[in-house]
């Protein structure tokens, strides 16, 4: 079977990620992973690595803008030196109420998708300028969406749709969900043995969790956006509409128009509120335990909020499922705090969570072993710890679709 490289691309604020795999009938290898970051600064760094971490390019360069360091990566791929990708991917979290399935992008994709930044503020409007230059720096190469909504598209109309006025409803104001691709990642992991009842909690930077019947998604915390649902490190999560109402009102006062009042007030609940915004330290699980070492009361409490949302949400999901089978951890907090997933499952026994503390100690990842098991064998429901593989299901749904 000849080889068949595909790039994957995954932007974020202030960096893109990207990995070339190599691909052949049942085969996925990584090849490369890759990173530009410090986009919008002078401060920017370049690298691409191979599977095994050896360092092929390693460079600092100011980066101002996202097409400077999109570039950058474009003209690396394409100079030889590497697999030159046949197909590439793109995550995507939010395509609106009318790109709900993972497809070809066309210009006309696009420009529908980006009608609905409203729904991903801080991720579309960088992932369809990604999109766009692909197009135009790869030409004639098939892109793809692969969209983090894909997997909650099974959402019951119980938790897919909101309390509001139906004409919101009508045009698409309802809960979409977010990290999609990671907890796709998770069941992937799990097969062929899936749980019946399965709660994945996906901590990282956002912060959100899922129940799943049977390896289909029947609920999820974040919302339309990817500010509802669980504390994050810069966002609220789910909050009293009233408390939004009040701050805009506040905010209207010394503000020009009602776009500019809604800047600033996205700006406070997704950039400046969370972890960040309770702490006043940082929005980083590591920076807080540095500064909760130090007996920082704000930090202390930030992560105790934290971990009080958490554990309410995962009681809520054992009620959804009507059960528990298997509570996985995923995400840089999940994979790496064994203190916060400690402080998590504490006193959930009722639920049928018993962590073995030495196991959870221990846990820290680690390739060869595959996804560790933290529960205590006499824990009625399993707990594990199971990085996600977001680009190898990218790598996936793009081998799907160029064969259909
Ligand atoms: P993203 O959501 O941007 O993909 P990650 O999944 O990498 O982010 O998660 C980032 C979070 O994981 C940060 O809060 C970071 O502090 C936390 N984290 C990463 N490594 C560790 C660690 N060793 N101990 C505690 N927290 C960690």
């Amino acid at each position: 079977m000849p080889s068949f490289p595909v790039l994957v691309l995954n932007s974020g604020s202030s960096s893109i990620k990207f990995s070339v795999y190599e691909t052949g009938g049942e085969e996925r290898t990584r090849l490369l992973e890759g990173e530009a970051e410090g986009i919008g600064t002078d401060q920017g760094k370049f690298h691409i690595n191979d599977a095994n971490g050896a360092k092929h390019i390693e460079q600092a360069q100011p980066l101002p803008t996202l097409a400077t360091a999109f570039a950058l990566v474009a003209d690396a791929l394409k100079s030889g030196k590497f697999p030159v990708p046949q197909a590439i991917g793109h995550r995507m979290v939010a395509g609106g109420p009318t790109v709900v399935e993972n497809q070809r992008i066309t210009p006309a994709l696009i420009d529908e998708m980006e009608r609905y930044t409203a729904f991903a503020p801080l991720h579309t409007p960088i992932a369809i300028f990604i999109m766009r230059e692909s197009l135009r720096l790869f030409p004639g190469l098939p892109n793809f969406v692969c969209l983090d909504t894909w997997f909650h598209r099974t959402l019951p109309a119980t938790a897919r749709e909101l309390p509001i006025p139906q004409e919101y409803s009508e045009i698409g104001v309802r809960r979409y969900g977010a990290h999609g691709i990671s907890y796709e990642s998770i069941v992937y992991q799990l097969q062929p043995n899936v749980p019946e009842k399965l709660v994945v909690a996906h901590l990282g930077n956002g912060c959100s969790i899922s129940a799943i019947r049977n390896g289909v998604c029947i609920d999820t915390s974040m919302g339309l956006t990817p500010t509802g649902g669980l504390i994050s490190g810069t966002r609220t999560g789910d909050i009293d509409p009233g408390v939004l109402l009040f701050i805009l009102r506040k905010i209207a006062k010394t503000t020009q128009n009602a776009s500019e009042a809604a800047d600033k007030l996205e700006t406070a609940v997704a950039k400046q509120a969370g972890l960040l915004g309770v702490s006043g330290v940082s929005n980083d699980m590591r920076d807080l335990r540095a500064a909760i070492a130090q007996d920082n009361v704000r930090a202390r409490l930030a992560v105790d909020q934290f971990v009080y949302t958490i554990r309410k949400w995962i009681g809520a999901y054992v009620a959804v499922l009507d059960g528990l089978d298997m509570l996985v951890f995923t995400g840089g907090i999940g994979v790496y705090s064994s203190e916060t997933r400690a402080e998590i499952c504490s006193g959930l026994e009722a639920l049928g969570i018993v962590l073995d503390s030495e196991r959870n100690q221990t846990s820290k990842y680690d390739q060869a072993r595959g996804a560790a098991i933290i529960s205590a064998v006499n824990s009625p429901a399993i707990v594990r710890v199971i990085p996600p593989a977001e680009d190898l299901m990218i790598v996936n749904h793009v081998l799907r679709l160029l064969a259909n």
